[in-house]
């Protein structure tokens, strides 16, 4: 896979690109990223990327020309199907679903913006797709290029130690990760639940179904509406919905 990253501060991007999973799958040719300075191609020696709005008003707003050039650069180092995204608050909001559609894509433009944003000229004629993190409005758009380049890197073949941690966490199959124990077995905070020391894989595959059902009811119920929930599943769920009805009433043991 092939990415670029448009952005006014290509050392941040830079810098956290080489940490931990991104940097590993990108030092081991699992996916590029190029990232490309919209300042190289603005039109006059101070290199200017930005004026003051139509309108009148406070902030300034980044301007077509520098942008276009520097996206149109990128693309012509991708494969000829990549998109180019925009990161903004106010784009489809980015989950695992997305993630993983990216994630089979041969390649992808990430825009990240700053100020009060880009000259909507950019967006209508330049951008495929407009991506949110979240319902926050952050400074740059530095940051969330970095979190979708995260999270689809480490769905990218290879890209985990583990192939198989990629299948069993939050989000995957629209329910929450059971949680997780390590040594020491026990602890002032507490034991470790037997099932997890027993040696049984079944009881151990079982008990870890459960208490991500458990979990995904507790705190994200909404996301157990979302999907259809297979037989077995439905039967560890009212199991543990069990659990803690009892528990509320005090008729545990
Ligand atoms: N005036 C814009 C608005 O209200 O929609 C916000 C501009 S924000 C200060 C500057 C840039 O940061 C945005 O253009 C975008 O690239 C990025 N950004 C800010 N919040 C974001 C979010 N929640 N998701 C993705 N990008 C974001």
């Amino acid at each position: 896979m092939k990415t670029a990253i448009i952005s006014l501060f290509p050392d941040v991007v830079e810098e956290s690109l080489a940490m931990g999973v991104t940097g590993r799958a990108r030092r081991e040719g699992r996916f590029s990223c190029r990232v490309y300075n919209p300042r190289t191609y603005a039109d006059d020696a101070r290199a200017t990327v930005d004026d003051r709005p139509f309108g009148g008003g406070p902030g300034m707003v980044m301007m077509v020309p520098p942008l276009r050039r520097a996206v149109r650069t990128a693309k012509a180092a991708l494969p000829a199907e990549s998109p180019v995204i925009f990161l903004s608050p106010q784009g489809e909001r980015f989950d695992q679903r997305l993630a993983l559609e990216l994630a089979a894509l041969p390649g992808f433009v990430l825009v990240a913006a700053r100020y009060k944003g880009v000259d909507e000229r950019f967006v209508a004629s330049e951008v495929d797709r407009e991506l949110s993190i979240g319902d926050y409005v952050l400074s740059g758009g530095e940051l969330a290029a970095l979190v979708v380049i995260d999270a689809v890197a480490r769905l990218l073949p290879g890209a985990l130690g583990n192939a198989e941690s990629a299948l069993h966490e939050s989000h995957v199959d629209g329910t929450l990760d059971c949680p997780q124990y390590t040594r020491p077995a026990e602890d002032a905070s507490g034991s470790v639940p037997s099932v997890l020391l027993s040696g049984d894989h079944a009881a151990v595959a079982r008990w870890r179904r459960k208490e991500a059902l458990r979990r995904t009811w507790r705190r994200r119920p909404e996301l157990l509406l979302e999907r259809e929930i297979a037989a077995a599943d439905r039967e560890l769920l009212a199991e543990a919905i069990e659990d803690e009805t009892l528990f509320t009433l005090g008729e545990e043991d």
